[in-house]
């Protein structure tokens, strides 16, 4: 059910920094080394990372970087279309280069974020949910359980979510 992580491709993280070219121009931001690197960390790995995970892995390349940047430029690449949050189990927010619909099972142990393929799961109708007149711009699933490492190293299932 769940996705095995595939090797990213180079042509992805391009066609990606691309994009964002493309959107900066448009909206009159500039294209800084910044935003760039943090696009392509984000774009390049499969694990759904926190702004601190991204901070952790480009501030040795990228002169002048704080956590604070990274946070609010993944702000700007998710109102960009560039990213998507993720919502999970923890307070820390999870970004995510794969911008098409698809859903996520959440580790609860080690906080692990694996994709799922959409085709498995049938489409949501929330025609007939009572929402007070809330509109629905997208819906997606997060399964939240223990991944298999957890599982093997004898997280129990009892584990609580805070
Ligand atoms: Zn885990
Ligand atoms: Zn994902």
């Amino acid at each position: 059910m769940i996705l095995q992580t595939m090797p990213i491709k180079d042509e992805f993280v391009s066609a990606k920094i691309k994009l964002m070219e493309e959107r900066c121009r448009k909206n009159g931001l500039s294209l800084t080394i910044q935003r760039r690197a943090i696009l392509e960390n984000l774009s390049s790995r499969k694990d759904h990372p926190t702004a601190d995970q991204i901070y952790a892995a480009i501030q040795d390349r990228v002169a002048g970087v704080s956590r604070t940047t990274v946070y609010r430029v993944l702000e700007t690449f998710v109102q960009l279309g560039l990213a998507q949050k993720i919502s999970n189990p923890e307070a820390k927010a999870r970004f995510d280069a794969d911008t098409t619909r698809h859903h996520h099972a959440a580790c609860v142990s080690c906080e692990k974020v694996l994709d799922i393929d959409p085709s498995i799961l049938p489409d949501i109708d929330l025609s007939k949910a009572d929402l007070k007149g809330f509109q629905v711009f997208d819906c997606s699933v997060v399964a939240i359980g223990l991944c298999s490492d957890c599982s093997a190293n004898g997280v129990s299932r009892s584990y609580q979510i805070n």
